[in-house]
């Protein structure tokens, strides 16, 4: 398939990689060959093309806690694989192959920052897929179903367990990926996300979130005026708050809300706070903080919907990291270790050696322009199926 020969930058990889033009020439070729949607005439019968995946998952909407219809999607992608399938308590789709405590668990989140209200086309421009969601997590998705499914049908998965995770994003508190850890116990964890391919993501930002809410009797703005705000205290509280943060523990107020009218005092006020932080000491002193917020009678203050997300760090003679770096050097990756916030922040946080990895190269997480390269996908396909084969001995 010299015509759709695989572009790879900074490195080289064996003549493997070239399936990506052979029995799933669908993962890179179509980046000139056909809009999205369409079925690639060399595509085998075997497996379906990755991008068709990504394109199909991507377009389906899924809020964190609203995951279900993503949920059907995977099981009936899954239907008739090898290895065995369940849902747990949290919701999670957990596949598995083998007895016993798995040797590696991987993640890949189903939920999204997009509202249901978000259109969710995905669109094909150059060698780009452009929508929101199609890397994160669309592609970790896609990619994480192909290669348990190459290793599957050789007979090479026993000791792998995928989980298609829950409430990843936002405030879902990462209850996915707790869940997954605390039944399955697993030795070791890879969190795999849509972006990042030139990174190893391998120590945990951990966050305090928290929704401050601020009450009062309210009133009109000129007949009750001695009486307090509870906007007034609420700006006064989000100002105390933003106050103190480290360039490596910021705080961020990423919502406020309150007030009835321009003339009228604010019976209700509140704001979401984050703070971020890889070290626990940050953190905890927010939660301290948080405690002590305060403000003048008649007016109450409350810290509702806490959240903590543990923080952690992968011990850098891990064997994990080790087989990972090992891979990287040899597809041409770059060498970088960068913290992040996934997953893995639930494994790292109970011990369990685990890092996170991306599958492609792209732009705009978290936006509506988000993209990705097609021609990344190979590499991010290859890199997982490589670190497997050699974790698992
Ligand atoms: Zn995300």
């Amino acid at each position: 398939m010299g015509a759709c020969a695989l572009r790879i930058r900074g490195g080289s990889i064996g003549t493997k990689a070239t399936s990506l033009g052979t029995d799933r020439s669908g993962h890179g070729c179509l980046a000139h060959a056909l809009p999205v949607g369409m079925s690639n005439p060399h595509q085998g019968s075997r497996t379906r093309g990755l991008v068709d995946d990504i394109v199909e998952v991507a377009e389906i909407s899924a809020p964190t806690f609203s995951e279900e219809a993503r949920l059907a999607w995977v099981e009936s992608r899954l239907a008739g694989l090898p290895g065995s399938r369940r849902r747990d308590t949290v919701g999670n789709l957990i596949w598995s192959f083998g007895n016993g405590r798995p040797e590696i668990l991987l993640t890949a989140h189903l939920d999204t920052v997009f509202g249901e209200d978000v259109p969710l086309t995905v669109t094909r421009a150059d060698s780009r897929l452009r929508g929101p969601g199609v890397g994160d997590n669309a592609a970790a998705i896609a990619t994480v179903i192909g290669v348990v499914e190459d290793l599957a049908a050789g007979g090479e998965a026993d000791g792998i367990a995928v989980a298609f995770t829950v409430g990843e994003e936002g405030l879902g508190n990462l209850r996915g990926a707790h869940a997954a850890c605390d039944a399955l116990k697993p030795m070791a964890m890879i969190a795999l996300e849509g972006h990042g391919l030139d990174e190893v993501f391998v120590d945990a930002i951990g966050s305090v979130r928290a929704r401050v809410v601020v009450r009062g009797p309210g009133g009109h703005s000129w007949v009750d005026r001695d009486l307090p705000s509870a906007v007034h205290a609420m700006l006064v509280l989000g100002s105390e708050l933003i106050a103190g943060p480290t360039p490596l523990a910021p705080v961020n107020v990423g919502v406020v809300s309150g007030g009835r009218s321009v003339n009228a005092l604010a019976d209700e006020a509140w704001l979401l706070v984050e703070r971020r932080s890889v070290d626990e000491e940050p953190l905890a002193t927010f939660v301290e903080q948080l405690g002590g917020l305060a403000v003048e009678s008649p007016l109450t203050v409350s810290v509702e919907d806490l959240v903590r997300r543990p923080c952690g760090r992968l011990p850098r003679d891990a064997a994990l990291l080790q087989t990972v770096r090992e891979v990287r050097r040899e597809l041409g990756l770059p060498d970088v270790l960068v913290p992040a916030s996934t997953d893995a922040n639930a494994a790292l946080a109970r011990g369990i050696p685990a890092l996170a990895l991306g599958v492609a190269r792209g732009s705009g997480m978290h936006t509506v322009a988000e993209q990705i390269e097609l021609d990344s996908l190979e590499l991010g396909r290859r890199q997982l199926e490589l670190v497997l084969r050699r974790s698992l001995g």
